[in-house]
């Protein structure tokens, strides 16, 4: 619902005229609300600005004073600037540099009074100095102002969009805030909770009062501040749950019933006993697919848990009830792996299975899609082509999507603009962290296979720099000569870089004849056509190649139980999730698995990190929770799957409890207001207005 005062353009503010509007636009702020409800990235403490005489070394500091002399001063390493200025107030001067920022010549003058923020140190010869501090330029007006003698907020610069330019915004917009701004959350609830009323609490976020800690209200913590955090993420759920509502009320192709008939078929397939993680996971499928309203659904569970047979066995439930079903996977040559497992499971029963792929000819495409059309084929494996290109169904009843996190943006829209509403499962070995599952797939329900199928070891895992291959090589030979087969995964940034793709072929060839010249050595990668890749991957999986050399293509789903090493090469220009992806393809056997990390010297902060976390555990959510943490919630799944909604307050690190809050308190009030169906179409319509999410699933 918008209200006036904060959809005003920024441009009626004081002093913002066209030009100004427009660098506003382009660091995303187009109205007030988009001003107030982007949170400073800190504050500082100026109220106490200390006198420059009292300062001691190794102390954060602010103070504030005038620049006496400032210029550029050459280093003696060629084209290093440093950047000087002194600067004095009453009791005292002090030395700040900057490195490498030669511009400064034309921020700073003489003159000018300035506002200073950072860690004071010694310098040789007793003097201190600040290297590298904040520093604010203050106009004449600002003398008393805003931007000192207080907490003041500090904005992120965006463009040309400074920290102070924002506060002065920011102080403008809030002036001109009415006294009755509409509140967002309901009062009822509000008060409950004891959050401050809205205008408040973006008041005293930007400009708090003169009692709030500096520390609460750098963590985020402070009543006004999680006043908003709160409310977008209250206002996020009511959406995921008004979403919720709208799927629910759509129509099934067809019921789905499950009978002893049924169960006998199922049993019939079934190569093995199912883990108790499996059961479960079927159990609350079938529910689903019992239900009047469409599953949407998504199978979480390590690589190698299984996942597999368990949407199969959903599968063939689907088609006894006379449903077809479309299986997708995110590569051609995982389509093709379903495509023969399934086919090969299916044997005995009466089901007909077809793959279709870019590689099916024009002719045998045509036939298909036929009787695709009069469902005569039940299950149809492919890509994700196959919902979104041409292909029509009778009664597609159950989607299944494999390997969901590849895909980025396969979209239930899709399917609804298509007038279909089967049942949709979705399958990933990314072990979502609770927090981004809660946001990012708050409309799903989840599944968890916590469980290995029996006999699984863990994979062993060593990290090495590349001075130490020949002892690799040397294990790598061991394991071959004891039956085994071996994993060579070089990186390929892009599919589409050839210099990585030539090291690859050329590491090969150097295996192949140089290392390992006793032995087959294959090489796949995504370039070839698919025709070569399945003739490769076959070799390898029916051990005719010993040694495969490929790129990430074999990240996901491919299966060769007796594969048992993987050496990667580059380990540190790999993601933490994207290791632990790889390495799932060994260790799917009886034999003891073992993965070596070879990396090039000196690893970066963040790639000892992920090497170590490799090292330290096998267990997927932990390696998601401390990719989360290295690499932050955007970076996640990378990004081009993004599907992470732009929040402007909440940060899924920070604010995991807040979030979780807001989720029992949404939909304790979904339940209690009971929207109709035209207050809930408002709702979504808000909310995507608003979240601008990738809908996922
Ligand atoms: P993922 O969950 O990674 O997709 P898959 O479905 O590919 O795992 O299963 C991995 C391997 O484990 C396959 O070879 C599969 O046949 C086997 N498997 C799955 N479930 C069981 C089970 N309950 N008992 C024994 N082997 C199983
Ligand atoms: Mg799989």
């Amino acid at each position: 619902m918008p209200d006036d005062a904060l959809s005003t353009p920024l441009q009626y503010l004081k002093g913002v005229g066209p030009r100004r509007a427009a660098d506003l636009a382009n660091a995303g702020l187009v109205t007030v609300e988009d001003l107030l409800y982007r949170f400073p990235i800190r504050y500082e403490d100026r109220s106490r600005l200390q006198p420059i005489a009292s300062i001691k070394p190794g102390t954060t500091i602010s103070i504030t004073g005038k620049v006496l002399s400032c210029g550029l001063r050459s280093t003696r390493r060629p084209g290093f600037k440093i950047f000087e200025a002194l600067v004095g107030d009453a009791s005292g001067a002090l030395r700040a540099t900057w490195l490498n920022q030669p511009f400064l010549k034309d921020v700073f003058a003489r003159g000018q009074h300035v506002v200073l923020f950072g860690q004071s140190e010694m310098r040789g010869g007793g003097s201190l100095q600040l290297t590298n501090p904040q520093y604010e330029i203050l106009d004449e007006e600002d003398a008393e102002t805003i931007h000192t003698g207080r907490i003041v907020p500090v904005y992120e610069k965006t463009g040309v969009v400074t920290p102070k330019m924002q506060r002065r915004l920011v102080h403008d917009a809030l002036d001109r805030l009415p006294a009755d701004l509409p509140e967002q959350l309901p009062d009822a609830l509000r008060l409950r909770l004891g959050l401050p009323a809205r205008r408040a609490a973006l008041l005293a976020t930007h400009f708090p009062p003169v009692e709030a800690s500096i520390d609460v209200l750098n963590r985020f913590a402070t009543p006004a501040q999680q006043r908003l955090i709160f409310e977008e993420a209250f206002l996020f759920q009511t959406g995921v749950l008004a979403r919720r509502l709208s799927a629910e009320a759509d129509h099934k192709p067809g019921a789905i019933h499950v009978d002893d008939r049924i169960r006998e078929s199922a049993r019939a397939v079934l190569p093995f006993r199912l883990t108790a993680g499996q059961r479960q996971a079927l159990k609350e499928i079938v529910d689903d697919l019992q239900r009047s309203s469409p599953m949407n659904r998504l199978l979480q569970g390590d690589v190698g848990a299984g996942k597999t047979i368990v949407a199969l066995l959903a599968a063939l439930v689907a088609m006894e009830n006379g449903l077809q079903v479309a299986f997708m996977a995110p590569t051609e040559i995982l389509a093709e792996q379903h495509f023969a497992n399934i086919a090969r499971l299916l044997q005995p029963s009466r089901f007909r299975v077809a793959l279709l792929t870019g590689a099916t000819g024009t002719a045998a495409r045509r036939e298909q899609l036929a009787e695709i059309a009069s469902g005569a084929l039940h299950l149809v494996v492919g890509t994700h082509a196959l919902v979104e290109g041409d292909v029509r169904f009778s009664r597609l009843g159950l989607v299944v999507i494999d390997e969901q996190h590849r895909f980025g943006v396969i979209q239930r829209a899709t399917l609804r603009e298509k007038g279909l509403h089967p049942d949709v499962l979705v399958m990933t070995a990314t072990p979502i962290p609770r927090t981004l599952a809660l946001t990012l797939y708050g409309d799903l329900d989840v599944s968890v296979i916590r469980d290995l199928p029996p006999g699984r070891l863990p994979v062993h895992t060593i990290a090495k720099p590349e001075s130490r291959r020949d002892d690799i090589y040397a294990f790598v030979k061991a394991q071959l000569d004891l039956g085994r087969q071996a994993y060579v995964i070089y990186p390929l940034v892009e599919e589409s870089d050839k210099i990585d793709l030539k090291a690859a072929t050329e590491m090969a060839d150097h295996l192949a004849h140089e290392v390992f010249p006793a032995y087959r050595v294959g090489l796949l990668h995504g370039r070839m056509k698919p025709g070569g890749k399945d003739h490769v991957m076959k070799a390898f999986a029916e051990g005719e190649l010993d040694v495969l050399v490929a790129t990430t293509v074999v990240e996901v789903g491919v299966d060769v139980a007796n594969a048992s090493v993987m050496v990667v090469e580059h380990a540190e220009r790999f993601g933490l999730s994207q290791l632990h992806q790889l390495r799932g393809r060994v260790g799917r056997g009886v034999h003891q698995s073992h993965c070596c990390l070879l990396y090039q010297s000196p690893l970066s902060e963040d790639a000892r990190g992920r090497l170590r976390a490799m090292t330290d555990t096998t267990d997927g959510f932990e390696i998601a929770e401390r990719d989360l943490l290295l690499r932050g919630p955007g970076d996640f799944f990378g990004t081009r799957q993004a599907g992470v909604p732009t929040f402007r307050t909440i940060d899924l690190l920070r604010d995991r409890e807040l979030l979780e809050l807001a989720q029992r308190e949404a939909a304790a009030y979904m339940s209690d207001v009971a929207p109709t169906p035209a207050a809930t179409r408002q709702l979504i319509e808000n909310w995507e207005a608003r979240f601008r999410l990738i809908e996922i699933g």
